[in-house]
C-alpha cells in the first residue's frame, strides 16, 4: 500500500539527471520476496524433477521452460544485487514468459509425431519404402528391410531389388497394383506393389513411396477355393463343368483331327455300392481316377462327368486299343479282403469340325457305350453315325409301343421246356413283335430299349396277361402244362408285380401253379430283403419261382441258400464255347448237385445238341430248354407240336 507504506515506500530521487521514484523496501516487502523466491525455487525444482522423469522426447519442452525460468531469475537477481538505479528485468521476464507460454501451450513435439508415425509404419505388415525426389530410397520400415534384405544405411540398394523384380520402379503407374512373385525353396511368395506420391500444399512433388504387401495367404486361399470349386472332392479330378470349359478352350483353334473325346462308364456301379458299401464304392471311383491319371498324357484333360462316369479329352496316339482292352478286362478293385471285378466301358468319339458345343462330343462318346452295354468282353466302343440312328430308332419304337400292344403286334412265342424223357411239360413265353413295317422282331431289338426307359412294364403286363389267356385255353386239354414268364428287374421298381399277376390269374381263373415267374439275379441286387419277401409271397400264393440266367452275372452261391426259389435256370453261357469245356461242365454239374441238395430243381437253358442233353441228364438235371428241342414258336405251332 503506497499510502500506508507497509510494503515499501517511494522516494523521489535524481538519477541520470532525471527524476525517478526509488523503492524503499519495508518488512512487508521482505515477506513478499521470501514467498516469491520460494515459489521460484519450488517451481524450478518441479521443472527440474519433471525434466528428469519425462520421456526423452518431452524433455525439450521442460528444459526450455526451466532455462527460461533460470535466466529470468538470474537477470532479476543481477538487478537486485547490483543496486542499479533502474530495474530492467521486466524485459527479460517478457521474453522468458513468451517462451514459457509457447512451450507450455502451443508447443507440439514434432519429432514425437515423426517417431510415432515411423513406429506405426514399422509395425505394419506391409513393407513401406520412401523415396526422395531423385528416386533414392531414404527410408524403409522393418518388414521392408527384411523383404529386400538391407540394413539401416543401405537403403539405396532397395532400388536394385525392385529393378530385379519389376524392371523399373520409376515407371510403376500410381494407384495401380503390380504383382510379383519370389520363388521360395518350399513355396513361392506373392506380393503386390502400390506406388503413391507426396506433394506439398501447392501440389509440388516431394517424393514417393511404395507399399509392398504380401498377398500369399489371400492368393493361396483364393486358389484353394477355385481348386475346390473346379475339382471333384472325392477323386480330385475336374468337375464336369470345369472339364467342359477346359475342353472347349483346348478345342478352340487346335487340330481337332488329333483328338478323341472319351466317356468312361462303370456298369452297374449301384450294385458295387449296394453290396460292398459306399466307402468301397468311393474307393473304386478313386482307383478309376488314378488309372486315368496314370494313362493320361500331358495333353489330356479329364474329369468326373457324374456318379460313376468320367470324361477325357486325349490325343489319338494315346488310344492303344489292345492295352486299354487288356487293362479294362482286368480291372479289379482290391481293398483288404474285398475284391471286385469292375466292368468298365469306354466310348470314344472324334471331334467333328461342325460341332461347337463340346458336351455333344461327350454325349456321343457316351452313346457309343450303349453299343457294348451288355457286353462283358468288349470294353471299348467308337462312335459312328449309326449310333445316332439307334437313338432315333429307340424313340420311334417307344412312340409305337402303345399301339403295338393294343393291336397285339407284340405276342409271346412259346419255347418248349422238356423233362428227362423229352416230354414237353411247359413253355417259356418270349416276347416277339410282329411289326407292320419292320416285320418280325426278336426281343433283343426292343426289350433293352424298353428296359432302359421303363416301358418294359407295359410289355411285360401284356405278355403276362397273354400267358394267362393261353393257360385259360389249355385248362381242359393240357391241365398240367405250365407257362413261364419273364420279369424284368425294372418291373419291381415300377409296379407291384405280385398284385398285377394275381389280378390276371383271378381274371382268367387259372391255377397259379401253372404260371411260373422268372426273375434274374440282378433283380435281387437292390433291396434284397424286400425282394426276398416278395418271392416268398409269390410262393405262398402257389406260384413257382424260377431264377433265370443263373451264372451270367453276379451269381453268388451264398445268395442261393437264402433265395426262396423253386427252379434254377442255369445260363446257357455255361454250355457255349469256352476255352476249358471240361471245367465248365464240372461247374454245371456241381451247380446241379448243389441246387439238388438245397431242394431246388435245375433247368438248363440253351441245350442245342443231343450230347448236351444226355450229359445234363447224367448230371442230374431235370428240366431242359433249347433249340435241340425247339425254337420259340407261335401258339398254334406250339400246340401242334404237343399234339405230335
Ligand atoms: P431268357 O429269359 O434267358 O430267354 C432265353 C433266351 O434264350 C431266348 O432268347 C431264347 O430264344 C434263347 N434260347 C433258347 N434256347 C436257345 C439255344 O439253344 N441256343 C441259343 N443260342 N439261344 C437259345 P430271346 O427270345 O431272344 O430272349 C432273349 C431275352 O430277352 C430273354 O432271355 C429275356 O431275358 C428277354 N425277354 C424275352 N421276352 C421277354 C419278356 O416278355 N419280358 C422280359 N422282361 N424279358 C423278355
Ligand atoms: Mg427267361
Ligand atoms: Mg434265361
Amino acid at each position: 500500500n503506497v499510502k500506508l507504506g507497509n510494503a515499501f515506500k517511494l522516494q523521489e530521487i535524481d538519477a541520470y539527471g532525471k527524476p525517478y521514484f526509488a523503492l524503499i523496501p519495508h518488512l512487508g516487502m521482505t515477506y513478499h520476496r521470501l514467498i516469491c523466491y520460494n515459489c521460484v525455487l519450488l517451481v524450478t525444482f518441479v521443472f527440474l524433477y519433471m525434466s528428469f522423469i519425462v520421456p526423452k522426447i518431452y524433455k525439450e519442452r521442460y528444459v526450455v521452460i526451466l532455462i527460461s525460468l533460470i535466466l529470468g531469475t538470474l537477470w532479476r537477481t543481477i538487478y537486485v544485487f547490483s543496486r542499479a538505479p533502474i530495474d530492467r528485468s521486466m524485459i527479460g521476464f517478457a521474453v522468458c514468459d513468451f517462451l514459457i507460454f509457447y512451450f507450455s501451450i502451443y508447443y507440439k513435439p514434432v519429432r514425437l509425431l515423426d517417431s510415432m508415425l515411423a513406429n506405426l509404419v514399422s509395425d505394419m505388415d506391409a513393407s513401406v519404402f520412401l523415396f526422395d525426389l531423385d528416386g533414392k530410397c531414404i527410408w524403409i520400415n522393418e518388414p521392408g528391410k527384411r523383404l529386400v534384405n538391407v540394413e539401416d544405411g543401405d537403403f539405396e540398394y532397395a532400388t536394385d531389388f525392385f529393378k530385379d523384380k519389376i524392371h523399373d520402379i520409376e515407371n510403376i503407374p500410381e494407384k495401380e497394383n503390380i504383382d510379383f512373385t519370389i520363388e521360395g525353396e518350399n513355396e513361392d511368395k506373392y506380393y503386390t506393389i502400390e506406388k503413391s506420391r507426396f506433394e506439398d500444399e501447392a501440389g509440388k512433388l516431394q517424393g514417393s513411396y511404395l507399399v509392398v504387401m504380401d498377398v500369399s495367404d489371400e492368393k493361396r486361399k483364393i486358389e484353394d477355393e477355385i481348386y475346390s470349386y473346379n475339382h471333384d472332392m472325392l477323386t480330385g479330378v475336374y468337375t464336369k463343368e470345369y472339364l467342359l470349359q477346359k475342353v472347349a478352350e483346348r478345342v478352340e483353334g487346335c487340330n481337332r483331327d488329333e483328338y478323341y473325346i472319351a466317356f468312361l462308364d462303370v456298369r452297374d456301379f449301384k450294385i458295387v455300392n449296394d453290396i460292398f458299401g459306399r466307402s468301397f464304392g468311393d474307393y473304386a471311383l478313386c482307383t478309376i481316377a488314378d488309372w486315368i491319371r496314370q494313362h493320361a498324357g500331358r495333353n489330356s484333360i479329364y474329369g468326373r462327368m457324374g456318379g460313376d462316369s468320367f470324361g477325357i479329352l486325349l490325343t489319338k496316339d494315346e488310344v492303344k486299343v489292345e492295352v486299354l482292352e487288356n487293362d479294362l478286362a482286368n480291372f479289379v478293385i482290391k481293398r483288404q479282403d474285398t475284391e471286385y471285378h469292375l466292368v468298365i466301358h469306354m466310348g470314344f468319339c472324334e471331334l467333328d469340325e461342325d460341332v461347337n458345343d463340346v458336351s455333344i462330343f461327350f454325349d456321343r462318346a457316351h452313346l457309343a457305350i450303349s453299343a457294348i452295354k451288355y457286353e462283358y468282353k468288349q470294353h471299348l466302343a467308337f462312335y459312328d453315325g449309326s449310333m445316332r440312328e439307334k437313338v432315333r430308332y429307340s424313340q420311334e419304337i417307344s412312340a409305337q409301343l402303345s399301339t403295338a400292344i393294343r393291336e397285339n403286334q407284340i405276342i409271346p412265342y412259346l419255347q418248349p421246356i422238356v423233362d428227362v424223357n423229352g416230354k414237353i411239360v411247359g413253355a417259356e413265353a418270349l416276347a416277339r413283335w410282329i411289326h407292320p413295317v419292320q416285320g418280325f422282331m426278336n426281343p433283343g431289338s426292343f426289350i433293352p430299349t424298353f428296359e432302359e426307359n421303363g416301358m418294359i412294364v407295359d410289355v411285360d403286363k401284356h405278355i403276362w396277361e397273354y400267358a394267362c389267356k393261353i393257360l385259360d385255353s389249355w385248362k381242359i386239354i393240357h391241365p398240367d402244362m405250365f407257362n413261364s414268364d419273364n420279369i424284368s428287374p425294372k418291373d419291381f421298381f415300377l409296379t407291384d408285380v405280385l398284385t398285377d399277376i394275381k389280378t390276371f390269374v383271378k381274371k382268367y381263373d387259372i391255377n397259379p401253379r401253372n404260371l411260373r415267374i422268372e426273375v434274374t439275379e440282378t433283380s435281387m441286387m437292390s433291396n434284397i430283403d424286400g425282394r426276398m419277401k416278395m418271392l416268398e409271397d409269390f410262393r405262398k400264393n402257389n406260384f413257382i419261382v424260377e431264377m433265370d440266367d443263373f451264372g451270367s452275372g453276379y451269381s453268388s452261391l451264398n445268395m442261393l441258400k437264402d433265395m426262396p426259389v423253386d427252379v434254377l435256370k442255369i445260363d446257357m453261357k455255361f454250355l457255349g464255347k469256352t476255352d476249358d469245356q471240361e471245367k465248365a461242365n464240372k461247374i454245371v454239374k456241381n451247380i446241379i448237385c448243389l441246387s439238388d441238395d438245397l431242394g431246388i430243381m435245375s433247368l438248363t437253358e440253351g441245350v442245342e445238341t443231343k450230347e448236351q442233353f444226355e450229359m445234363l441228364k447224367e448230371m442230374g438235371c431235370l428240366l431242359f430248354q433249347g433249340y435241340y428241342f425247339s425254337k420259340p414258336l407261335p401258339l398254334d405251332e406250339f400246340e401242334a407240336m404237343i399234339a405230335k
